[in-house]
């Protein structure tokens, strides 16, 4: 069975600075609670009508915001599903981002707790000391708090490196979440390196629902992920406009 691994990133209910990052460039990832449920609900109906495991598809957060314990867990709960949760361990605690204790408490609940790094940079362009250190700080930090060796990680900001995957896998983690748009799942040094779909404010449930049952619209996405890629090495790191653009559906 393949897997259809969503990431999502913050979830609101009333206005996008419930939960996570402010800055401009994280509204875009920011889905309300109504449409993130109607996603929800569409996948289950469709996991039932067509007797596929629930498991086939895979429901991914990213950064540690508030909303993964007020809204996103009830939501994943109502319908039968477990998310994963990867946490930038710097923001724990803070206003806006998840506590120590709702940590626990998602753990409590049976949905898996990974890393996100430590302070959220693009870990490619450090060097292997503080790549090294970034993981090292945000595992330990995470697994002090569940009592639990933290063994699932995703990688912040997209990027990444050969260098990255390394201090990951040399930090205890076993399978870790990309942003490539693929459902292959490759191995590096023991560990299990696996992509995700990204799902942004605007994304219809037809739009997820396309992801789910269309190997072309999945091979449409990867070719523009890859197409992306090149024109980000020309264009350098003001290329957020277009990815946007071409990712709109
Ligand atoms: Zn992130």
């Amino acid at each position: 069975m393949i897997r259809i691994v969503l990431m999502y990133h913050d979830i609101y209910t009333c206005d996008t600075t419930e939960s996570g990052f402010q800055r401009k460039r994280d509204l875009p990832y920011k889905i309300s609670a109504l449409s993130f449920e109607e996603h929800v609900k569409t996948i289950k109906y469709y996991c039932e009508n067509n007797r596929v495991s629930q498991e086939h598809v895979v429901f991914t957060f990213d950064d540690g915001g508030k909303s993964f314990s007020t809204v996103v867990a009830p939501i994943l709960e109502k319908y039968g599903f477990k998310g994963l949760f990867f946490i930038s361990s710097k923001f724990i605690g803070l206003e806006n981002f998840l506590s120590e204790d709702d940590i626990i408490e998602l753990h409590n609940h049976g949905h898996i707790i990974g890393s996100h790094a430590y302070s959220h940079k693009h870990l490619y362009k450090l060097t292997d000391a503080q790549v090294d250190n970034e993981w090292r700080i945000s595992i330990t930090a995470l697994s002090k708090i569940i009592g639990e060796k933290i063994v699932y990680a995703s990688i912040p900001n997209g990027d990444t490196s050969k260098r990255v995957l390394e201090f990951a896998s040399k930090n205890g983690i076993k399978h870790i979440y990309t942003s490539e748009p693929t459902t292959q799942v490759k191995m590096f040094d023991g560990m299990e390196v696996i992509g995700r779909y990204v799902l942004l404010s605007d994304s219809t449930n037809e739009y997820v629902m396309s992801i789910i049952l269309s190997k072309k619209k999945r091979l449409i996405l990867s070719c523009k992920r890859i197409a992306l890629k090149i024109i980000k090495s020309i264009l350098g790191a003001n290329y957020i406009q277009l990815k946007n653009f071409l990712f709109k559906q």
